[in-house]
């Protein structure tokens, strides 16, 4: 079955609609030996942090309530596990597998013109460890309205995600036995923004003096003709 066949917009709706019993992921992050799909997925760098000098971040109460609320669809998701050599394990959670096909679901403010990388890298790799062909990344937005993008299954994005999972594992390794051991390389992004550890990775926020353009430039328009 092609990805046209589909209706994707009516699957979503039931997973949204299906909400059964309580299950979360349990992370057990001292295990340098198993690596968590989120934890590949974003800026390694920050996964880092988390684990080694974690900083707090605030939720917003829409994450809050749309977290709560795809923890309470027990029977729809599920958590899936890929072996690599040296007993190393990537570990991942979708958040619903209906008809074959693997769901993420995810709140942004507003829809991106396409998903976002993180997430696709994520919903692909899901499609590898649940052995399924398609996979849906929903987007939700404050107001309950929600738009999904479809894609296939892609071995190179998968394998990126594999090389991530060994490239942090190394580090996380590393700075186990060597606490001056280097984080890994900044990803610069527009994630960054937003990231609890931009003073680490770049300056201190909103120090200094603000550069006008007038104080770069001189004063031009009405203030010159006071
Ligand atoms: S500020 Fe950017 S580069 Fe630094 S940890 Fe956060 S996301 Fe990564």
């Amino acid at each position: 079955m092609s990805v046209g066949d589909r209706d994707y917009k009516q699957i979503v709706r039931e997973a949204i609609d299906s909400i059964g019993e309580d299950v979360q992921l349990k992370f057990d992050t001292k295990d340098p030996n198993i690596v968590y799909l989120h934890e590949a997925t974003k800026c390694l760098r920050r996964s880092f942090y988390d684990r080694t000098e974690p900083l707090e971040t605030e939720q917003t109460q829409f994450n809050k309530v749309l977290g709560g609320l795809f923890r309470k669809m027990k029977s729809q998701s599920t958590i899936g596990k890929y072996e690599m050599d040296s007993g190393l394990a990537l570990k991942g959670q979708v958040d619903m597998i209906k008809d074959d096909v693997v769901l993420i679901f995810r709140s942004v403010n507003r829809y991106p013109e396409n998903p976002l990388p993180a997430d696709i890298l994520y919903v692909n790799a899901c499609m590898w460890m649940f052995d399924k062909i398609e996979g849906v990344v929903v987007y939700i937005t404050p107001d309950g309205k929600e738009e999904s993008f479809v894609t296939n299954r892609n071995q190179k994005m998968f394998e990126e995600v594999i090389r991530r999972t060994k490239v942090f594992h190394d580090l996380i390794e590393r700075r186990n036995t060597d606490p001056k051991a280097k984080p890994p390389i900044i990803e610069p992004s527009i994630d960054c923004l937003d990231c609890q550890y931009y003073e680490r990775c770049y300056i201190r926020k909103k120090e200094g003096k603000q550069i006008t353009i007038s104080s770069l430039f001189g004063k031009f328009g009405k203030e010159d003709t006071v």
